[in-house]
């Protein structure tokens, strides 16, 4: 090349003979390391260390947003044993995993973590990610007062708060989740629209929201909404793709005698038909329920599973059953454990991972999108599977 006269001719010539002798590896072959981000596209991470969930989201610009990151202290084997291995907390994978993938974007920080509600294993592992890179805003439910629907005595709890008082007394941003907006989030090139917590749910216009919880203080003492009931839940749409996630929200409406209790399938509704849905609480008994799986209607289905109880039977079933939704479909599970598997093996048989980080890669533009499952028990990011592309935004079947 050093006697090449760089001429343009020349310099196509070149690049061509270039291309032919070397062709590029293909993106994301099965076996190799995942390929950094790129520029345009959206990639969502639901990474996987078997203890709690947590997400990882950068978006077209390299903006970025982590949905919770947890770090249940539940050992084996009702839990998972902690990927890639118990040398390390749980969230402190979960900040290195963060570090390693959002080096793409030049600049590895999070411009913003959203909590979606306050248990350990969906919070545990905030103080070691927050030790390993910068976070730009920390948003929750209960910001300032965390009195709703009643104050937290438990120690993570405590524990939370005193390290969101702390950030504050440092002069780091908080806020509190803001239901209906759709700017809180800044991930520019896609919108995160804030569907429901707290039993507030937006109505699908402007900013509007209704509350479905009566007054607390008119309640009884059992059917005072729990912490998973508060969840928040948001969609994402990046061109014609759309992503569901509600935390630990639940469609449980006690046999019918506590109907305000199902905000999932109202947040469900609202949010309409999305390709990826993210199964709130873990694919357990109280969520997902019918009309949750008849709203969303997703091509690629997530189950967050580090416990022998996720999923259940009858919530996998309906996820999978035609008769809610015609068409094909896929069910990716971060973790499951071999007693859940036995359980209802003629369904677990079907899943389409079992386990490993699962990587939701939407092209420039959010035309349309692939799963990739990668290795979790090394730091290596090698590919395991690759499905799709398959097309953002399918029309209804
Ligand atoms: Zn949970």
């Amino acid at each position: 090349m050093a006697t090449a006269r760089f001429t343009r001719r020349g310099l196509l010539l070149g690049a061509g003979a270039l291309a032919a002798a070397a062709p590029l590896p293909e993106d994301d072959a099965v076996g190799q390391p995942l390929r950094p981000w790129r520029r345009g596209g959206l990639d969502i991470h639901h990474i996987a260390t078997g203890r709690g969930d947590s997400t990882l989201i950068i978006g077209p610009d390299g903006s970025s947003l982590m949905i919770d990151a947890g770090a249940s202290s539940t050992p084996p084997p009702a839990s998972l044993e902690i990927r890639p291995s118990p040398d390390r907390r749980a969230g402190e994978w979960i900040g290195r995993y963060a570090l390693r993938h959002l080096a793409a974007t030049g600049e590895p920080k999070l411009d913003a973590v959203l909590v979606s509600h306050l248990h350990p294993d969906h919070i545990d592992g905030l103080y070691d990610v927050a030790a390993l890179l910068p976070i730009g805003a920390l948003v929750d439910r209960g910001y300032p007062d965390y009195a709703y629907p009643a104050v937290w005595d438990a120690p993570f709890a405590k524990a939370y708060i005193a390290f969101v008082r702390e950030r504050v007394r440092a002069g780091g941003r908080v806020e509190r989740f803001r239901v209906g907006a759709a700017d809180q989030f800044a991930l520019p090139g896609a919108e995160i629209r804030n569907l429901a917590a707290n039993g507030e749910v937006w109505r699908g216009r402007g900013t509007e929201t209704r509350r479905l919880f009566p007054p607390i203080d008119t309640l009884p003492k059992d059917d005072i909404p729990d912490e998973n009931a508060c969840s928040a839940a948001i969609r994402l749409r990046y061109g014609d793709f759309g992503y569901f996630a509600a935390g630990d929200l639940t469609s449980n409406n006690f046999d019918g005698t506590l109907p305000w209790r199902d905000v999932e399938t109202r947040a469900a509704q609202v949010a309409g038909r999305v390709d990826v849905a993210v199964a709130a609480h873990h694919g357990m008994f109280d969520a997902t329920g019918a009309d949750v799986v008849r709203a969303l209607k997703p091509r690629t289905w997530i189950i967050p599973g580090w416990h022998a109880a996720h999923p259940s039977t009858d919530t996998l079933d309906r996820m999978l059953s035609p008769r809610l939704y015609p068409g094909p479909r896929d069910v990716f599970a971060t973790g499951l454990s071999p007693a859940n598997e036995l359980t209802h093996k003629w369904l677990t048989d079907r899943l389409a991972a079992r386990g490993g980080h699962v990587v939701i890669r939407v092209a420039p533009g959010g035309t349309s999108y692939r799963v990739i499952v990668t290795d979790n028990r090394d730091e290596g990011d090698r590919v395991i599977s690759r499905s799709g592309p398959w097309p953002a935004g399918r029309a209804d079947g």
